[in-house]
């Protein structure tokens, strides 16, 4: 029985869903993670504690619940711990210095910058640096963004220099919050600014043996991102650009993950294409997150899942095709902050044509904060049908049947 290693940060829904793909391809799982103080524990007393800001010293705890036929992460953070794992136990896996790149947004530029890629215009500031200063040096309209963190969170546009000091401040506050100091990260003390790319969107989902790339799927991105925020909404795979473009960007693709020397494993993209060709925002070595992988769907029913840990133990995939013409999702954006109360229409909404699934993931109670200070979701809408127009006309009609109920927060009088 093939055994995997899975390092998550947390006991989410994808995770579930590897351990659920496990039980039906027969390997055994075993999880480490960081979340010691949580309580809900689905595996038990199995999981492997690991401290994923200081991932060396866990490695010892990991060799020793060994061997494994392979590691795998699910979500950015614990990949740098995944490819630790993996050199220690002697298991082919992307190298540490490789997702150190991903996972740094100065770093993976200076990459692509090294391999002749077209990249932005970009410099990091620390985040205690005199932000007119940065500010005057900036080119315009440009973009702020924390160097670590993910899901555009605290990236901001600016479009000039009275902008650009109020998104440094803004960035710098988010950088404060108890939540990103808390995970002692070094790429959390930067901002990075760089200039604005004009363009349409996409995302690249891929696996890569031994450094060849795999496309699973390529997602439009309908919606613009002009900012000032860049909240992610619809996801449509197929891809509507058509073939010349498709190619651009999985050329781009692949010089990237050249770039940064990633060579095993599942990749997400994130690339805009404009007249001057495909720009690569960035590669995570990890699958698309959570939910959203719901909307990949193989040859038989086969999940991106069990895709991902049959490729995993060396099987070899290179035929899985996705099994609809057209399927998408929506990520419910929060239209404003408060606290959740609930929703209606989900009815409604999940009786429209070519939806699939409507899952609202706020609870009730629940304080939700929007972009660019909040990372999540209201929910997620699915749909599949036979045109990509299809899918998106459904998504759209309905999220528009969804009426949100968000009461103002109000700050305590004392
Ligand atoms: P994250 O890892 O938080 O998703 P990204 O660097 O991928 O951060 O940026 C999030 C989003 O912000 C991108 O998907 C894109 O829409 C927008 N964005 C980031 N950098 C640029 C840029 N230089 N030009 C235009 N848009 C950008």
């Amino acid at each position: 029985m093939p055994r995997v290693l899975l390092l998550a940060a947390t006991t989410g829904y994808q995770t579930r869903v590897f351990a659920d793909a496990a039980r039906k391809l027969g390997f055994d799982l075993v999880l480490a993670t960081d979340r010691c103080h949580v309580l809900e524990d689905p595996w038990g007393d199995r999981a492997i504690p690991v401290r994923f800001e200081e991932p060396e010293g866990s490695l010892d705890t990991l060799v020793a619940a060994g061997p494994f036929d392979a590691v795998l992460a699910v979500a950015d953070r614990p990949t740098v711990a995944a490819a630790l794992a993996a050199e220690a136990l002697g298991i082919p896996h992307n190298s540490p210095a490789a997702v150190v790149a991903c996972r740094d947004k100065y770093l993976a530029r200076k990459c692509f910058q090294a391999a002749g890629l077209p990249v932005p215009e970009f410099f990091r500031v620390p985040v205690n640096a005199d932000p007119e200063k940065a500010a005057a040096r900036a080119p315009y309209p440009c973009v702020l963004k924390p160097l670590g963190l993910s899901a555009s969170r605290g990236v901001i546009r600016a479009n000039d220099p009275s902008e650009f000091t109020a998104a440094f401040d803004r960035i710098g506050a988010i950088l404060q919050t108890t939540d990103v100091l808390i995970l002692q990260e070094e790429q959390n003390r930067y901002i990075q600014v760089e200039s604005f790319i004009e363009g349409r969107e996409f995302a690249l989902e891929g696996l890569l043996t031994a450094g060849k790339l795999q496309v699973l799927a390529i997602f439009d991105k309908p919606d613009p991102l002009d900012g000032p925020f860049f909240e992610e909404s619809i996801y449509v795979t197929q891809s509507r650009a058509g073939g010349e473009i498709e190619r651009k960007l999985v050329d781009a693709v692949e010089k990237a993950v050249r770039a940064l020397g990633l060579t095993r494993g599942p990749i997400h993209a994130e690339l805009r294409f404009n007249p001057l060709g495909a720009w690569v925002l960035e590669v995570a070595a990890r699958p698309i997150g959570g939910l959203c992988a719901r909307v990949l769907r193989f040859d038989g029913g086969t999940t991106l899942e069990e895709l991902i840990l049959r490729h995993a133990v060396g099987e070899d995939v290179s035929r899985a095709r996705l099994c609809d013409p057209a399927a998408g999702v929506m990520m419910i954006p929060i239209p404003e902050g408060g606290i959740y109360q609930g929703v209606e229409g989900i009815a409604e909404a999940a009786a429209v044509m070519h939806i699939e699934d409507v899952i609202i993931t706020a609870k009730e109670g629940q304080k939700i904060l929007p972009l660019p200070e909040g990372a999540s979701y209201l929910g997620f809408i699915f749909a599949r049908g036979e045109t990509p127009g299809q899918v998106e006309r459904a998504l759209r009609q309905a999220h528009a049947c969804l009426e949100f109920d968000i009461a103002t927060a109000l700050p305590l009088v004392r």
